[in-house]
């Protein structure tokens, strides 16, 4: 085949190509009319360019007709610009990959100007001897280094753009459009070359590009993988925007959880108040009312927050030693008051031999066992609660086994997997009367799983219930828990009404918070201990009393407007005159999330208190951090 035949060929067959693509991307893309156009435009250009490529081969390189100068030059330059165009393009669809920021707007407007030059160039070529035209006698001349660099320069210029744009973003890309790229650049930058560097007048380029651009329809053009990709970035989008409204969420629950219980922080200690000093049946009636309903939603509220913390990936554990007697002893102390109040037989049954010093969570594995015991208390109208600890022990992890079993409604068979399940309440028309938000058990799952604990529920319904919860703990010391019974009993024996638990009325505190119920409830809740208290209603008033007084302890709000507590406490400590550098300061907070007490230490406060403060919660703690010869 003669070479003006096989150049031809080639043209034709890209030509072919060609319109098989544009057919494909004008049928098939239609779903993707919004979107991305410029492959399309790409294909249609590059159709353009072919058949102005097969003229340039017909009549002007392969000179199978004879037609005159001007009309090969006209065809000449026409066939510079659809090269120029093309890879115009070509920059613009690569592009058309990434997200348009400064930069890529500037070189977006820099191609558009050299395009406009590149025009300009034409017009002047076509009064000049040009790069590829061949002479009369129809022979090809090697144009001079000058005019091969601006009859290529443009297009190397454009191509090379593309390449960096794909190459400086590839990380944005995913492993499939970068594969494509990659593969349709190789493809279309050799036979480029090749082209340079062939010594025959075969013409090339559009079959290359007519490849890369196969290539790249197959790869990360095609309508479905475009759907896929559009559906991808939608639920991107949308799973972005749940973020937000989750952290919202977070936000809001935490702020309300301050917000509400800095008023049931009044109630419930005011309420405390008419309860010491109340004489009347049904005044005390009321007010035990009053107290339930209080604590009642004190607790909804911890778990809504517990639960959304969880929820957000956010509850952290927090390890530290303790002692496993004092931790079962305050859980038994706790229900068997409530196991009273409902004439239910409280039972709890000890492993002598368990070690008594662990680490882990105190306070997460009191949570876990107080919400199942509470459970079966709640849920149990007549009979009794047991609670039976044991354990397994495997080098120093030592896994306890709380059993907590009750006679008490029972759970239908089909109803146990729902226990676990957040919101969910079983049996509803039996349990209608019975307060509940159905988050308790799904908070204790989670505690437990962030453990590498585990909770199993047995029940008969209409007989009771038995929960095992197994929580591994590390052993601290080996020492075993031995007669708990003696310890629970006489813990027992103080709970049955208030008795101040020491007197020191030479002790001096300073109490600030800015809402003065508040400090009306630390003075009532004081009164019987006989301790001198001084108020502040704000940071600065206080820190005009710590000049003037020594104190013996400080309980500073953490949460007041203008200067907060962390932001007096280190003036406290510093301040020039000031009295109190080292006196104990306690803070106070309505704040009860997780972390809580590690940040507030970490502040340098000495110790904290969480709002709605307990008397006797209070009490310990002043007991703890008075000095000895104070208190009686
Ligand atoms: P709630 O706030 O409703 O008590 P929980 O998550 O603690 O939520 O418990 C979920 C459901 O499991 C309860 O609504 C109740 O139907 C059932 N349940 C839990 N503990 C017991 C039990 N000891 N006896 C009978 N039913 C129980």
């Amino acid at each position: 085949m003669s070479e003006a035949l096989l150049n031809l060929s080639f043209t034709l067959a890209a030509f072919v190509f060609n319109v098989t693509l544009c057919v494909l991307v004008t049928v098939y893309g239609t779903e993707d009319k919004h979107k991305n156009l410029t492959f399309r435009n790409f294909t249609y250009i590059l159709l353009i360019g072919n058949v102005i490529t097969i003229c340039d081969v017909f009549f002007r390189r392969s000179a199978i007709v004879y037609i005159p100068y001007t009309l090969r030059l006209i065809i000449y330059v026409l066939s510079f610009l659809s090269n120029v165009m093309l890879t115009y393009f070509f920059a613009k669809y690569a592009e058309s990959f990434f997200q348009t920021n400064k930069r890529r707007k500037f070189f977006s407007t820099l191609n558009d100007i050299i395009l406009v030059g590149l025009f300009a160039t034409a017009f002047v070529c076509f009064f000049l001897t040009l790069p590829h035209i061949s002479d009369d006698k129809y022979s090809y001349l090697l144009p001079s280094v000058p005019k091969l660099i601006l009859a290529y320069y443009s297009e190397l210029y454009y191509l090379l753009y593309a390449m960096v744009v794909f190459l400086v973003n590839a990380r944005d890309l995913n492993k499939r459009a970068r594969i494509t790229a990659a593969a349709a650049f190789t493809v279309t930058i050799s036979v480029i070359i090749f082209e340079l560097f062939n010594p025959t007048e075969i013409y090339f380029n559009y079959f290359g590009a007519i490849l890369g651009l196969y290539i790249f329809y197959i790869g990360v053009e095609t309508p479905d993988y475009k759907n896929l990709m559009a559906t991808m970035k939608e639920l991107e989008i949308a799973r972005l925007k749940a973020d937000e409204a989750n952290r919202s969420k977070s936000e809001f629950l935490a702020n309300m959880s301050h917000e509400i219980r800095t008023p049931i922080n009044a109630v419930v200690g005011m309420n405390e108040m008419i309860l010491r000093e109340a004489h009347e049946p049904e005044i005390i009636e009321y007010s035990h009312n009053i107290e339930s309903a209080g604590r009642g939603l004190l607790s909804i509220i911890n778990d809504i927050l517990d639960f959304s913390k969880i929820e957000a990936g956010k509850m952290e554990l927090h390890e530290g030693p303790y002692k496993s007697g004092s931790l079962i002893s305050d859980i038994a102390v706790m229900l068997s008051v409530k196991a009273k109040e409902k004439n239910l037989q409280f039972d709890v049954d000890v492993n002598e031999t368990l070690p008594d010093g662990l680490i882990g969570d105190e306070v997460r594995v009191r949570q876990i066992v107080v919400n199942v015991l509470n459970n079966a208390i709640k849920y149990t109208e007549k009979g009794g609660v047991r609670l039976a600890v044991d354990y397994t022990r495997v080098a120093d992890i030592c896994t306890l086994i709380f059993k907590v079993s009750d006679t008490g409604i029972g759970i239908k068979k089909e109803d146990l997997p729902k226990v676990f399940e957040k919101f969910d309440r079983v049996d509803m028309e039996k349990n209608k009367t019975i307060e509940g938000t159905g988050l308790g058990l799904a908070i204790v799952k989670r505690l437990l799983s962030m453990m590498n604990g585990s909770i199993d529920v047995e029940s008969e319904y209409g007989k009771g219930s038995t929960f095992t919860l197994r929580v591994p703990q590390k052993v601290d010391k080996d020492e075993a828990i031995g007669d708990y019974r003696k310890k629970f009993n006489s813990s027992f024996a103080t709970q049955d009404g208030y008795k101040e638990l020491f007197l020191a009325p030479d002790a001096e505190i300073l109490v600030v918070d800015d809402t003065v119920v508040n400090l009306t409830v630390v003075k009532a809740l004081l009164k019987k201990t006989q301790i001198r208290i001084d108020v502040a209603k704000s940071a600065a008033e206080a820190l005009v009393k710590t000049v003037q007084k020594h104190y013996d302890t400080i309980l500073l709000d953490n949460r007041m407007p203008g200067m907060d507590g962390a932001e007096a406490l280190p003036i406290m400590r510093t301040q020039e005159g000031g009295l109190n550098h080292e006196t104990p300061i306690i803070c106070l907070t309505a704040d009860a999330i997780s972390g809580a007490r590690e940040r507030y230490l970490a502040e340098g406060f000495t110790d904290y208190l969480t709002k709605p403060i307990e008397s006797v919660a209070l009490e310990l703690m002043l007991l703890k951090y008075l000095p000895q010869d104070k208190v009686k």
